[in-house]
């Protein structure tokens, strides 16, 4: 099997397994949102049906920790686009929540439903276990609480595991983000309270789906969309919600609007249309482009910056390799700080006229720093 540094110093080997793995970090420096990865790795092995890409951003505050994704991209550069965007994104986030990781993210391009086999899985598990000191993957799309469990059993660095204590992050992630939306409603109209209210919930999986009955136990009114017809109507018998079409889940009236499926919907293009509030919800990259914030501050929209809101799921993951073993307690007690962060990156934002999501990069650039 490869090492590490025979992956760096060579750039492409066949090992005696099928897996190939490649430093691609050169040519992926090209891409949009690069921004100083450290490396980056492709994994391919055409026998098991892996093209997988690991990224690893920034390990200033210890080793890089981020889920796995397996999706199948329209291209390789968009998945490798997505890789870069992802593991940035968890530099951010682990440093904002206090936690002693850094930022990395893996893609692994394939449909989750036709494509991900034992086999697959097995030569991820190689290509991981070449990285198990610099990267720890856990759950993301396309990838579940079994997929980690099986892949934990074959390399350590995997966690949101059964065995390693922490589960599913999925619910963690879903408390955060009801936290944040009290939050930002509170600040937005100065109360919190989400009974009476109306929230849009754009895709009820894993997380969209915990929120949803969370808001809904809070007696708030939801609208949901969903391109897995099922998981609408189970939400309009489950919670009373009202299902409307992915196109017109963005143009919904509302208090809040939760993106809770994929990146990028926030946008030039979708900004004008929104008749929210407030946008908080799971989605990572929710802005398609950064100064897209400015756009939404101009509309009078309070935006909770994606990466502070949903990472309660991380720090639940990151609870997994705690050297004292998994305490759900300080998990719970991390969380409940997650609408407080956001209450001053609001205040903040206030006072000095920026968008909110450049205050959070300020944020995580000072403590990644060493600021505080
Ligand atoms: P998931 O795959 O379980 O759910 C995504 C849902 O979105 C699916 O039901 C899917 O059918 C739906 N969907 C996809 N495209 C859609 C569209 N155009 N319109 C409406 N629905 C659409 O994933 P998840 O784990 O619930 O994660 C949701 C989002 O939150 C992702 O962006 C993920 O990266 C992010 N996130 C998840 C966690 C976690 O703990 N799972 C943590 C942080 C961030």
């Amino acid at each position: 099997m490869l090492t590490e540094a025979a992956v760096a110093e060579r750039p492409a080997e066949k090992s005696r397994s099928s897996l190939v793995v490649e430093d691609i970090t050169a040519s992926a420096s090209t891409l949009e949102g690069f921004d100083g990865h450290e490396k980056v790795l492709l994994g391919r092995d055409d026998d098991r049906g892996l093209t997988a890409i690991i990224a690893i951003h920034n390990t200033t505050l210890g080793p890089a920790l981020g889920g796995t994704r397996i999706w199948m991209h329209d291209s390789f550069d968009a998945a490798v686009t997505d890789a870069l965007r992802l593991s940035r994104g968890m530099t951010f986030k682990a440093a904002i929540a206090g936690l002693p990781f850094g930022g990395g993210k893996a893609v692994i391009r394939a449909d989750a439903k036709r494509h991900k086999t034992p086999q697959l899985l097995d030569a991820y598990a190689e290509m991981l276990a070449m990285v198990r000191n610099r990267y720890v993957t856990a759950e993301d799309v396309g990838m579940t609480l079994a997929d980690a469990d099986y892949l934990r059993r074959q390399t350590p660095n995997v966690a949101g595991t059964t065995v390693g204590g922490s589960g599913n992050p999925s619910g963690y992630t879903a408390l955060g983000v009801f936290l944040g939306i009290e939050a930002a409603l509170k600040h937005k109209t100065g109360s919190g309270d989400l009974a009476g209210r109306t929230v849009a919930i754009q895709g009820l999986g894993a997380v969209g789906w915990a929120l949803a009955e969370r808001l809904s136990r809070s007696g708030a009114r939801l609208l949901v969309a969903d391109i897995n017809e099922s998981q609408c109507n189970k939400a309009v018998e489950m919670l009373g919600a009202e299902a409307v079409s992915t196109k017109s889940i963005l143009k919904a009236e509302a208090d809040a609007l939760a993106p809770c499926a994929l990146g990028g919907v926030i946008s030039q293009q979708t900004i004008a249309d929104l008749k929210v509030g407030v946008v908080a919800g799971s989605a990572n990259n929710q802005l398609l482009h950064h100064d897209d914030a400015i756009a939404l501050k101009k509309r009078g929209i309070l935006y909770a910056p994606d990466y502070v809101i949903n990472a309660g799921g991380l720090i639940n993951v990151a609870a997994e390799i705690d050297p004292g073993g998994y305490d759900r307690e300080k998990v719970m007690a991390k969380i409940a700080v997650i609408p407080a962060t956001l209450s001053d990156i609001f205040a903040d934002a206030d006072r000095t006229g920026k968008p909110t999501n450049e205050i959070a990069l300020q944020l995580a650039m000072k403590r990644i720093n060493g600021d505080r």
